[in-house]
Formats: structure tokens, C-alpha cells, sequence
């Protein structure tokens, strides 16, 4: 009797399980990661292509059929079952990791794997094949979404094999893909929540415009929002950085009037620029700030649905360098 809750669909397609197998790629030295190996049908396989198998699986039942199903066998001393939920596991190194999950899990595990350090060489993963089309999407398709550009940020994914819910004992609901995932290296680096913040934007209505998203009223706001408090954040900087200098001066007896006027100077200059925003109009004012930027990079037209990854990059980076941030 298997857990609906836990996803517990084990795969009955013999040719099926070689296949992931053999588009895995493992070589003789790897270490192979599986999540939910079930009763271990493809956790054999596995054993047979790599060095060690790990392998994360949450129901204590199972765990115990995959230990009995090795026991005295050669496999046994290169398996190591970890039980436990494996979005709360700390993984250990791996080179591949092969899944076959429940599908509640696709978002948060896909992007736990791609956080890990150090990364690996690639993942074989079945999701629900809708997921597996929103990985895999290009801009300007249907299934292009936040989702999308989030992966496609630390990986770059491939559709590998269409799954009917038939190889499947019991069948789901839903049609299956295997995919690979192969973590880009080096990465592309970027301010997480910055990024996040910006997406989220981009993608809250991803078929109109970018130049309509960003004069909602809401957007502006929050965007000015951000963009006075990091100007007050700036500011006691700024004066602490001067207090220090000061401090420091002083301790030296030696005070370089020049450079403490100069820095005085540009205390009270911040000071004046937040006084002139308190000022009345600037929200409008904001807002053509927030408006040059989308029309510096030709994006007024353009909409989310069809933007490249490199695209979004770049918007951000204007946004950024305008002083305009996201988090
Ligand atoms: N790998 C086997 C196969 O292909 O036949 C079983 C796949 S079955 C779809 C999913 C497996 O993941 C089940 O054995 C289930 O108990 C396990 N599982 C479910 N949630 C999990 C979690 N959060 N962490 C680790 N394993 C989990």
C-alpha cells in the first residue's frame, strides 16, 4: 500500500528506468545522489553505473525494503540511505543526482539542488511534465514564467523524455518528463533578493507591457519606497563615516582641515537632497526617474513573457545603476 501524500508512484518500466539511467551519464568514480528511492529499482541501476549511491527517502518503510533488498549483496556497502525529508537534509557532496520525487516537492528541491556548493555535474529529474515545459520554456512561450528565468539563472535545463503516467504502478494523475539540469558554472552572480524583488515585478502581470507594469501606482511606490530608505541609509552613513574621520583626525593631532570641511559639506549636501524630495510632486518625479531608465534601455514596449534571461539581467543592472532597487 503506498502514501498518495508522499508521492509514492514507483516506476514499473524496466526499459524506462534504463533509460534515465543511461542519459544520467554516470561515470565509474561518481557520487550519485537519489531522491525517494521507493523500493530501489532505479537505486540498482545506479549502483551498478556510479562509485556510491546516497540515497534521501523519507518513509522508514521504504528505507527498510531498499535495506533488505541490498543486504548481502555486493551493492550493500556502496549504498548509504539517509531517512529523512530531503528538503530538510543537509546533502552531502555529490557529482549526479538522479529523481524520480513527488511532485509537491519540484520547486523547493530543484532549487535547493542548484544552491548547493559545491555544485554538481548534472541532475536527472521526473517531474510533472507541465513543470518540466515551465523549466525548459523560451521566451516568448506559453509556459515562459518567474519560474522560468529563476532556473534558467543558476542552470540550464534540457527536456529529455516524455512519460506517460501509465509506466507507473499506481498511475498518477498527471503526464511526466525527464529532464537534465546542469548547473551553470561559474555562476551568474546577482543580489538574491534584489533579483527576486525585480522578477516578481516583471512577471506580476508577464503579458503587458514593462512600461505599464512600472507606472502602476503600487510598483512606483514600493519602488520609492526602497529608493528613500536606502538615500537615509546613505545618509547616516555617510555621517558616521565622517564622525569617524573626525575621531580619527584628532587622535592623529594632526587635523587635515581641507578634507574635514569637505566632508562636512557633503553631510549637509545629503541632508538638502532629502529635505527637496520631502518636497511636494515627487512621486511624479520618481516615477520619471523609474520611466528614463525603462526607455535608456528600449524595454517601455517590451513585455516579460518575451524578455531573455541576459535582457532581465540588464534591466536590473540599469534599474541598480539609476540607484532604483528592488529590496
Ligand atoms: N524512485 C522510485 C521509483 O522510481 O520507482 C520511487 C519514486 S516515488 C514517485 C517517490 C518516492 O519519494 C517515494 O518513495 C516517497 O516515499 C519518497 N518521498 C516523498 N517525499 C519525500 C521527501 N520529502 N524526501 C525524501 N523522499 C521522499
Amino acid at each position: 500500500s503506498f502514501h498518495k501524500s508522499k508521492g509514492q508512484h514507483i516506476l514499473k518500466n524496466p526499459l524506462l528506468v534504463d533509460s534515465i539511467v543511461q542519459k544520467a551519464g554516470i561515470k565509474s568514480t561518481d557520487v550519485v545522489l537519489e531522491i525517494g528511492p521507493g523500493t530501489g529499482n532505479l537505486t540498482k541501476k545506479l549502483l551498478e553505473a556510479g562509485k556510491t549511491v546516497v540515497a534521501v527517502e523519507v518513509d522508514p518503510r521504504m528505507v527498510l525494503e531498499l535495506q533488505r533488498r541490498f543486504q548481502g549483496t555486493p551493492f550493500s556497502s556502496r549504498l548509504k540511505v539517509i531517512q529523512g525529508d530531503v528538503l530538510k537534509t543537509d546533502l552531502p557532496y555529490f557529482d549526479i543526482c538522479v529523481a524520480n520525487i513527488p511532485y509537491q516537492i519540484s520547486s523547493p528541491l530543484t532549487f535547493k539542488l542548484l544552491n548547493h556548493q559545491p555544485a554538481f555535474r548534472c541532475a536527472i529529474i521526473m517531474f510533472q511534465r507541465e513543470f518540466a515545459m515551465r523549466l525548459v520554456a523560451q521566451p516568448g512561450d506559453k509556459l515562459y514564467c518567474r519560474l522560468t528565468v529563476n532556473t534558467q539563472l543558476l542552470a540550464r535545463v534540457f527536456h529529455l523524455i516524455k512519460v506517460g503516467r501509465n509506466n507507473f504502478r499506481p498511475p498518477p494523475k498527471v503526464d511526466s518528463s525527464v529532464v537534465r539540469i546542469e548547473p551553470r558554472k561559474p555562476r551568474i552572480e546577482v543580489e538574491q533578493k534584489e533579483w527576486d524583488g525585480f522578477l516578481r515585478i516583471c512577471f506580476n502581470r508577464k503579458n503587458k507591457t514593462l512600461g505599464s507594469i512600472f507606472r502602476q501606482k503600487s510598483v512606483i511606490s514600493l519602488l520609492e519606497k526602497n529608493y528613500k530608505t536606502l538615500q537615509a541609509l546613505n545618509l547616516v552613513q555617510g555621517s558616521l563615516e565622517s564622525k569617524a574621520a573626525e575621531i580619527d583626525f584628532s587622535r592623529l593631532g594632526d587635523s587635515n582641515e581641507d578634507e574635514t570641511m569637505e566632508m562636512d559639506e557633503d553631510g549637509e549636501d545629503d541632508e538638502m537632497d532629502v529635505e527637496d524630495s520631502d518636497a511636494g510632486g515627487e512621486t511624479s518625479e520618481f516615477k520619471a526617474k523609474v520611466l528614463t531608465v525603462l526607455k535608456e534601455g528600449d524595454f517601455e514596449e517590451k513585455r516579460s513573457s518575451k524578455l531573455t534571461l541576459q535582457e532581465f539581467l540588464y534591466l536590473l543592472s540599469l534599474f541598480n545603476k539609476a540607484g532604483i532597487h528592488f529590496s
